[in-house]
């Protein structure tokens, strides 16, 4: 197991707290031998425990097990939903039901490794600048593990639920003045002056192993097959990296075969991504000012963007750009049809997943799984403001009560 820039390939021990390359600041990697993988990999108990980020633990980069901090992460819900695949277009579609997470969000899969590193390392305080979840996130595994929390976060613009989490686990807030992307640089700032306060935005690579278990649960859950395509919403573009990842670790131990198409869904206000995939280009161009309803997404510089290049590029994915009306749209489709509630960002995936097919993009009859990232109590105003209103009391009452 060792660190790996995946920019200009320099390795460097597990031991050392590095965010990025100190040759060329290039975004870091955990690298597993295979031999490793192999040895440590105990496959009778993955064939028969159910689904969990620390079943998978092989895979996730932790020396001292004793320090693992867990409030039951991961295990989440694979849904079918064939209603809503009609509605799509596709043969067979899934939604991975990451809002069932102890606190609302794929976030918590990332953050009980890096909250675990983070007492590996023997650090006391630990911070992040967050649109909201990662906030909620960080603040309740420090909570679990003892540990101080600061977070940053862009004044009036993070959703109530998200907020209200992050206060009652007790974590520091500072409002900052401008956008998430601000508030980030900030963060960044910090952590490199104040060597006690560990970083655990997702340019740590030890947090983005716990995400591939995503991946791992996706396979499980499908019988130990892969589908032919994920689709996942982008905002810093770790998680779109942290799947693929995994996907590839699985094949590569031979657990599975193949890695599904990887696609990558932003909101139209803010999306380099897809502008850099849609070019063919290897480098993305900033967005100054990013803007949509689906606050999680709501990012102009994706720390991740060059994993996530790599991620969709190396599965023969794609990518696409939805509106807000069409994130809406598709909100209300999953509650409607399926009874999932989800936050804007991850209703994005429907509505991406839809115009591809409408597009003639992708084809009718694949197996395609949406990962929904978060709650939909994440967000409640928005919810309430997308919905049309209630009844008028009167008339309901006229017309089905004598
Ligand atoms: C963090 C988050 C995202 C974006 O994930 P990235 O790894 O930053 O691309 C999408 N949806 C929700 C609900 C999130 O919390
Ligand atoms: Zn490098």
């Amino acid at each position: 197991m060792r660190l790996e820039c995946i920019e200009c390939g320099s390795g460097f021990k597990i031991h050392e707290r590095f965010y990025t390359c100190p040759r060329c600041r290039g975004l870091l990697e955990v690298e597993f031998g295979l031999g490793e993988l192999k040895r440590k990999l105990n496959r009778k108990r993955l064939k028969t425990e159910p689904p969990s980020v620390w079943k998978y633990r092989a895979f996730m980069p932790i020396l001292d097990e004793s320090k693992i901090v867990s409030l039951g992460e991961g295990g989440t819900p694979l849904c079918r939903c064939d209603r809503l695949a009609k509605e799509v277009g596709v043969r067979e579609l899934y939604v991975k039901f990451e809002g069932a997470n102890p606190t609302g969000s794929f976030k918590d899969r990332g953050m009980t490794v890096g909250v675990t590193k983070a007492l590996e390392f023997g650090v006391k305080t630990v911070a992040c600048a967050s649109t909201g979840n990662t906030s909620a996130s960080l603040a309740a595994y420090a909570a679990k593990a003892g540990l101080r929390c600061l977070v940053l976060l862009p004044k009036g613009k993070v959703a109530l639920g998200k907020l209200a989490q992050t206060l009652v686990y007790g974590a520091q807030v500072v409002a900052v003045k401008g956008n998430f992307d601000r508030a980030l640089a900030m963060v960044c700032k910090l952590c490199e002056e104040r060597k006690d306060i560990y970083l655990l935005n997702s340019i740590n690579p030890f947090r983005l192993q716990g995400q591939k278990s995503i991946a791992f649960e996706i396979a499980d859950q499908l019988g130990w097959k892969v589908p032919d395509r994920v689709v996942v919403p982008m905002g810093n573009c770790a998680n779109i990296w942290a799947i693929y990842k995994g996907f590839f670790e699985f094949d590569a131990v031979g657990l599975t075969r193949g890695i599904p198409a990887m696609t990558g869904i932003q909101a139209e206000g803010a999306k380099p991504i897809v502008d850099a995939i849609k070019r063919g280009l290897d480098k993305f161009e900033p967005v100054k000012k990013p803007e949509t309803i689906a606050t999680a997404i709501r990012i102009g510089n994706p720390v991740n963007g060059p994993k996530a290049i790599r991620a969709i590029r190396a599965s023969g994915g794609t990518a696409e750009a939805v509106s807000d009306a069409e994130i809406i749209k598709a909100q209300k489709l999953m509650g409607r049809l399926e009874g999932i509630g989800v936050e804007p960002a991850s209703a994005s995936t429907i509505a991406g997943l839809k115009k591809l097919v409408r597009k003639g993009a992708i084809r009718r009859d694949e197996r395609a799984v949406c990962v929904a990232t978060g709650h939909m109590l994440k967000d409640p105003e928005e919810a309430v403001a997308v919905s049309s209103r209630r009844s008028n009391y009167q008339r309901f009452m006229r017309r089905y009560v004598k």
